[in-house]
Parts: structure tokens; sequence; C-alpha cells
């Protein structure tokens, strides 16, 4: 498609857009007095309209049952969970006794590393990238000394080559051969939450297998933002949160995932709760954890039904939708941002370029890009927010943005241009 960077032309691809009244399902935030051209939705996903109905039921049977609600409210408490299941499962491509939506992103993959990172003779290190979310690298970095080991010896990130911005795929499947027999555990992001360059989930999962390491993934990036297929991948672990493009409130609920082949391990360690113990026997109250089949067998505590609540609202609109037809949206929608900002970066770049960091290949990313401004500095940014165009900025001097395809138009990225071309002009 030609792309042309006129107002017309934006709100005429809306026009075509099939997806475009999903947008009137969402409350776009009003915080400058009016509409803000909302590109943050990587960080926090917008509340979709129907979220309010959703937990009202909750509350309408609470007060109405109080704890009888586990077993009489419309949707009963003791199984909520359990509604999320299906719908999860296609988001990421897992058969339901795959998947589980329980406790949040960074208490999960603590779970599923004490399950899957098993330090044993030569076979103690882990491989993950450089610049990994923090609470990933944390995450990381305290496993590894909860083991005893050292972290230096044990952890292993990847780097960008010299002068690059991304992490090349060979350099990580070259480091996986490399470590071979001493390798334990890959834990990468699928999304770089940083670059937004997404990594070929089920190659590198093939080489971490190839040297007889398990492969865990973070997807808070990916989840609800492209199409994943973690069952066929054969994917050993993996765990998301539900609050960047999957819209279900901040610090709301996140999903795990353990394939399907170590549904019936009881050989792995795993800290244990009420939750994950056989639903048949929950209720007895009796000693000795005999854990559920599958990813239920993680869970710890009873889940929190209202966080829940929020969560299915979402996942019943993604449900409607399908991810097929929002991965199509989403490329056309990014590569349109992507021609805006190639656009303005070439016309005025005597004064400020932007250099896109995210790989220019679709198959590489999702919605998200992230540029470098050139000789503009924050005050682009700051300039952008005046103008109530939402972005996020790291310092020194990224910008990272993402159009996000539930709800972000065409004209919104028109928009985003304009204000970034005033910002320059103005600068
Ligand atoms: C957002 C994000 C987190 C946040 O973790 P919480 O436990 O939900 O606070 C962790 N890791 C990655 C990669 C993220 O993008």
């Amino acid at each position: 498609m030609q792309f042309e960077n006129t107002l017309t032309f934006a709100q005429n691809l809306d026009q075509l857009d099939p997806l475009n009244s999903y947008r009137n399902q969402f409350f776009l935030p009003t915080f400058f007095g009016k509409n803000v051209r909302y590109f943050t939705g990587n960080s926090l996903g917008l509340q979709a309209k129907s979220t309010v109905k959703y937990i009202q039921q909750e509350l309408d049977d609470w007060a109405k049952y109080g704890v009888e609600a586990h077993f009489h409210a419309k949707n009963p408490w003791f199984s909520y969970h359990e509604n999320l299941t299906s719908k999860i499962a296609k988001i990421v491509g897992g058969l339901e006794k795959e998947v589980v939506v329980t406790h949040s992103l960074t208490t999960n993959l603590h779970l599923l590393m004490v399950s899957f990172y098993q330090p044993k003779g030569k076979r103690t290190k882990i491989i993950c990238e450089a610049k990994a979310f923090p609470s990933d690298q944390y995450a990381l970095e305290s496993q590894v000394k909860f083991h005893g080991l050292d972290l230096e010896e044990n952890l292993i990130e990847i780097f960008p080559r010299e002068g690059e911005h991304l992490i090349r795929e060979e350099d990580i499947l070259a480091k996986i051969a490399e470590v071979g027999e001493e390798l334990a555990l890959i834990m990468i992001g699928g999304v770089n939450y940083y670059s937004g360059q997404l990594f070929n989930i089920e190659k590198i999962t093939k080489a971490a297998h190839a040297v007889g390491a398990i492969a865990g993934w973070d997807l808070a990036h990916a989840a609800g933002n492209v199409q994943l297929k973690l069952h066929e991948w054969h994917v050993d672990f993996a765990a998301w949160c539900s609050y960047k493009y999957l819209n279900s409130s901040p610090g709301g609920v996140s999903g795990m995932f353990v394939h399907e082949k170590h549904a019936n391990n009881s050989d792995l360690p795993r800290f244990a709760g009420w939750w994950g113990h056989d639903k048949s026997t929950r209720f007895l109250m009796e000693k000795g954890f005999q854990p559920m089949e599958g990813a239920e067998g993680w869970q710890l505590s009873n889940a929190p039904v209202v966080g829940m609540a929020v969560h299915l609202a979402s996942l019943d609109i993604f449900d409607e939708v399908g991810m097929e037809k929002l991965a199509a949206k989403r490329d056309t929608l990014t590569a349109y941002l992507e021609f805006i900002i190639d656009t303005i970066s070439e016309k005025h770049k005597e004064k400020c370029t932007f250099e896109i960091i995210t790989p220019r290949d679709k198959k590489q990313r999702g919605a998200q890009l992230s540029m470098l401004v050139h000789g503009g500095g924050k005050s682009i940014f700051d300039k952008l927010m005046s103008k109530g165009v939402v972005t996020d900025w790291r310092e020194p001097n990224v910008i990272r943005l993402a159009p996000v395809p539930l709800y972000n138009s065409f004209e919104d990225v028109y928009y985003f241009g304009k204000h970034l071309e005033e910002a320059i002009v103005k600068n």
C-alpha cells in the first residue's frame, strides 16, 4: 500500500478498517481536557467500557451471598479462573490444561523457575537478553544466587553487537550452542520491551532443547500483541501480564503456560499452595499436596475475583475479534506509523532525525516502534505530551510508542506525525 501523510488518507483507512468500531468500546483518556492520542497501550492498556459490568456482577454476588458466592454466585468463585482459561489459551496458542491465570507476572516467573531452573552438575547457566526488563533481571539474578551460584559465571546476557541496537538471532543461537551442556535455561522476553524486537520463539526454543536446556519466555509484551503458538513451539514455560496489550488493569492478574509434556511430572520441585491442590479434595483440607494436572498445579492462592473479572471483560473482546484480525490491522497501523516517522525525519533532517531501532521486518516486531531522537532531545517528547500525544521516553534519547489495533486509529497516527512535525519546527 502506498501511504500518504494526510488526514483524509488516514480517515479513509479508518473507514475501511473492520475493527474501527472497537475504539468505541474503550475509554480514551481525557486528562488533557480533550481526548489524548494514546500510544502507551504497551505499558498500560485502556479500560474496556464493559469492565464495570463484569466487576459489578461480582460485587453484587459478594453483597448477596458473602462467602457462599464461592458456590452460588452467577460465576462461582471456586472455579472463577476457569472462565478465563479457554480464552487466554487461544491468545497464547496453548492447550487449556497448559494455561492458567493467577498471581502477578514476576511472582509467576519465580514460581516457574523454582520448577524449571534446576542447576545440576555442570548444567547451571542461564542465557537471557541484555536489557531485559528490570524485574526479569532481578528475578534471574536472585534465582541464581538462591542456588548459591556465582552470578557472573552463570547468568549470560546476550548483547547487540557494537554499534547495533538489536540482538541478532544468530548470536543467540551461537551462544546457546557454545554454552551447550552447561546451559540449564534460556529465559528471554518474547518481545523486548525497549526495542520492540520480536524473537523467533520457536527457533530459539528448539536450539535450547537441542543442547538439553529448558526454554522459558516472558511474554509481557507479546501476549495480545503477536500471534503465539506456545504448544506447537514446544515452549517449556511462559508467563505474561494482562495489563499491557491485554487491557486488564494496573497490576492485573498474570497468566502462565506450562507445556503438556510437564503436566504430570510430579518430580518437578515446586512451591505449593492450596489452589494448586487437586480440586476434588481441596476442601477436605488434608495433609499431603497433590498437584492439579497441568498449569493449574502452579496456583498458590484462591483467585482475586475482582481482578479476574476485569481480565474476563477484556478477554471476551479478544475472543470476539481474534488474534488474526488484530495482527492484520496491527501490521498496517504500525507500518503507517513507520512511514510517518520516516517521512518527517527525512523532511527535517537538518534539524532532527528519528532512527527507528525496532526491526523493519514486520515478522520481527509487534505494534511497538522505538526510535532514537537525534538532535531534538527530550523537548520533542515534552512538546508531544503538551499537545496530548502520549508516548514513552527512555533516557538517553528513546521514544517508544505503540499504536494498538484494538483502539488506536490511523487518524491517531496522522496526528502523532502532525504534532511531531510541529515539535521539531518549534524546537
Ligand atoms: C511489564 C513487565 C514486567 C512487570 O512485572 P510485574 O510483576 O507485572 O510488575 C515484567 N517483565 C516484563 C518483560 C515486562 O514487560
